[in-house]
């Protein structure tokens, strides 16, 4: 298109602007006259009293009067956001039912990276001799080689003054050149070969290439046990995705940061090169050079936490979701959304195939291919003919343990003939801290947190009492803070530091570590312990969840779970299914090399259905059993549920606010609105919440229904709305 023809008269051309901000459309502007500002540029504008980053918006323009219309001011040197992903964010949107601005936000993080950062100076050897060749002058050219190097850099190099390179530079012996801070990503070996496939992965990563050469959109389950070698078989799928189309980007997301390390080693043998890492752990540096090499087109291979998903790639070919079951893909804070429904709806809309991968894919995904939607690829069996570790159940009511010890006289012994043959153990307990309950002995005051209905848990090592919900701390204090009695507050329950100082009493020379965001609040501190525990370093592991997924200790052979009746009692629709994906995972992590494992968990209730798939290794039993009480309910995956949150600090304003949502519901067919309820942790940090349910019929469009309902209340400036589409946390 020439410039001219988008001129509309000397003004400029009437285009639309989507700022970062939680607003749910974009604004009317017009371009500077004779410049074309297509959809996707990055633009700075007047907004208000300041100036503004947005971004060019679809769209006419034609909202706003003409006179009232403000000029764009510049745009921005960065590279514009695809066509897909503008569809993607304006349709995330209105599935989430946030404001398109806020999740512009998510793909923009911060407006400085915008801007290239200031190339540094760096020098490589210039074609001239010089004149004079001093010593210092030869030491100089002998450290510069070709790739640049700063001149406080070659000066150290070459033990001279930094003079000694000005004046090489003067006489043309050395060239200065631009060295971006941002390096670029290595780009990956498509040419080297992947490891020799035994012939069922051959038949799935085939299975699944077959699929990408076809083209287009699809999703695919690779459902394999754990240590199936799930993840040889998706870097085929990528290699394939990366070797047909030049300059195709693929991105596997991951859901635990602590694994990415590992992970991230592994990607780089298979293609020679490291791939972009993206999480939260990165430095401000780090996510600028990724965030600027993945709009480029340069970055090819991302791994990344969910948020990854929101990263401006110039042409993204294929999401891989490892481990699509894992809670993590929802994003509880901000805007609310699940990045394995969001990556099967971005595949989807932008044509190109997505893979999810699970030992224990979750109903939704499980339905999703018993229905045809979703392809699928099983693995049954583990990689080498390594076995399935055998899984049995203590009863505790038969098999108690010790008055003030944790665990029964059987799993005790299991770790004891596990250390006699130089095996490992893991104690798995899903509690952080000493105590999950601070109890006063005699006034029975339990020790809450301030403005919350929250249970303060003991962390013995740095005796304090800590709100998991909050991050409220104090010191354990000495006397009740109701009844003064002194001495009276008694640990209740086992957390992981309360096994560990169990198992330290019970085996003194054997070395025991506990695994927990608390004892490693760091990636760093985690995979000091991953790694000791990979080397054979550690003997009994106590862990959280955090040792559940996805890792491979070879040298681990027994799996006790302290507590596996822990997540049953939560109440809310998927508390079995989430109890089987967990102990199944952790239970998963013995014996995935030559040794066989197995795993021992303590239950109060041996008959629970969860329980007993378990043991009796039957999978789809469990899920098709599962699957009939949702749908007899009309809970998801047959069913659609929406939560409604309404909170505020002002007890009355929040029960009149909700009281009017309920009279403003609308009548809608295949629709119940249950509510309002007080959360079950109604309070948190001084805030009151309120909540609704919406569930309805597969067929009905919740989020029109909520537009309708939601549009007819007007909230008082003290009370906030959220609303949470397809909820997994009911708290
Ligand atoms: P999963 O992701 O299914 O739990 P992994 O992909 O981690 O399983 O594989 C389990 C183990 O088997 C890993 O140590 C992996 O390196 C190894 N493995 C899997 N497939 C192969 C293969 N084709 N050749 C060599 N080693 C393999």
């Amino acid at each position: 298109m020439n410039e001219s023809e988008n001129l509309n008269g000397p003004a400029g051309a009437r285009i639309k602007v989507l700022f970062p901000l939680p607003l749910f459309t974009a604004f009317d502007y017009r371009a500077p006259p004779g410049v074309d500002l297509a959809p996707g540029r990055f633009v700075v504008a007047p907004f208000g009293p300041r100036e503004a980053v947005g971004v060019v918006w679809p769209g006419e323009g034609e909202d706003a009067p003409a006179l009232k219309l403000k000029t764009v001011l510049s745009a921005l040197d960065a590279p514009s956001l695809s066509a897909e992903l503008i569809d993607f964010i304006d349709w995330t949107a209105r599935y989430t039912t946030f404001p398109a601005g806020s999740i512009l936000r998510m793909t923009m993080r911060a407006g400085d990276w915008l801007t290239p950062p200031k190339m540094q100076t760096g020098y490589v050897r210039g074609g001239a001799a010089p004149a004079r060749l001093t010593p210092q002058r030869q030491a100089v050219l002998s450290a510069a080689g070709d790739a640049p190097m700063s001149a406080a850099a070659l000066a150290e190099a070459a033990g001279v003054s930094d003079g000694v390179i000005r004046g090489l530079e003067k006489a043309g012996a050395l060239r200065a050149v631009g060295i971006d801070p941002d390096p670029p990503f290595a780009p990956p070996d498509l040419s080297r070969p992947g490891r020799v496939l035994s012939a069922e992965q051959a038949a799935a990563a085939q299975q699944i290439a077959g699929n990408i050469s076809a083209g287009g959109h699809g999703a695919t389950l690779i459902d394999g046990v754990t240590g199936a070698g799930k993840t040889e078989v998706y870097l085929e799928a990528a290699a394939e995705a990366l070797s047909r189309d030049r300059q195709a980007q693929v991105l596997i997301l991951i859901p635990e940061i602590a694994l990415t390390q590992p992970f991230l080693k592994r990607v780089e043998e298979r293609f020679g090169a490291a791939p972009a890492p993206w999480h939260s752990d990165l430095t401000a540096a780090q996510r600028r050079r990724a965030w600027r090499r993945v709009a480029e087109g340069q970055a090819r291979l991302v791994v990344g936490a969910r948020s990854a998903l929101f990263l401006p790639f110039a042409r993204l070919r294929l999401i891989i979701v490892d481990e699509e079951h894992d809670g993590a893909y929802k994003q509880e804070d901000g805007v609310i959304y699940h990045a394995r429904d969001l990556a099967v709806a971005r595949g989807a809309r932008g044509g190109f195939p997505v893979i999810l991968a699970s030992a224990t894919p979750s109903l939704e995904t499980v339905v999703n291919v018993d229905e045809g939607r979703y392809g699928a690829v099983g693995l049954p069996a583990r990689y080498a003919g390594a076995s399935l570790p055998a899984i049995d159940l203590i009863d505790m009511r038969e098999d108690p343990p010790e008055q003030g010890r944790w665990l029964s006289p059987t799993l005790a012994r299991a770790v004891e003939e596990t250390l006699s043959v130089n095996e490992q153990s893991l104690l798995f307990l899903n509690r952080r801290g000493y105590a999950p309950l601070t109890l006063c002995r005699r006034c029975g005051h339990k020790m809450t947190a301030p403005g919350s209905d929250t249970m303060l848990v003991e962390h013995r090592f740095e005796n304090r009492l800590v709100c998991h919900h909050t991050g409220f701390s104090m010191q354990k204090p000495a006397a009740c803070p109701a009844c003064n009695a002194v001495g009276a507050l008694a640990p209740c329950g086992p957390g992981v530091e309360r096994v560990a100082e169990e198992a330290r009493a019970r085996w003194p020379d054997a070395a025991v570590e506990i695994l927990s965001s608390d004892t490693a609040p760091t990636a760093q501190a985690v995979r000091e312990i991953l790694s000791a525990m990979s080397g054979g370093d550690i003997d009994i592991l106590i862990a959280t969840q955090m040792a559940a997924k996805g890792h491979h200790f070879p040298g681990l052979t027994l799996v006790g779970v302290i507590d596996a009746d822990l997540g049953l009692s939560g109440g809310d629709l998927r508390a079995a299914e989430r109890t089987y994906q967990l102990l199944s995972q952790v239970t998963g992590r013995a014996g995935r090399a030559a040794k066989p494992g197995r795993a021992l968990l303590q239950t109060y209730q041996p008959g629970a259905g969860v329980l007993q798939a378990l043991i009796g290794g039957d999978r789809d039993a469990f899920l098709a059993a599962e699957a009939q009480s949702r749908r007899a309910l009309g809970f998801p995956p047959y069913g659609r549920l929406a939560a409604v949150i309404l909170r505020g600090k002002d007890e009355t304003a929040l029960k009149t606010c909700a009281t009017a949502h309920r009279a403003a519901i609308p009548g809608a067919d295949g629709v119940d609105v249950w509510g309002p309820a007080p959360a079950p942790i109604y309070r948190l940090r001084g805030q009151l919440r309120m909540r609704f349910l919406v569930k309805a019929r597969r067929n009905v469009h919740v989020q029109r229904f909520l537009g309708d309902w939601l549009g007819r209340v007007k909230i008082g400036g003290s009370i906030r709305r959220v609303v949470d589409i397809d909820p997994y946390s009911f708290l």
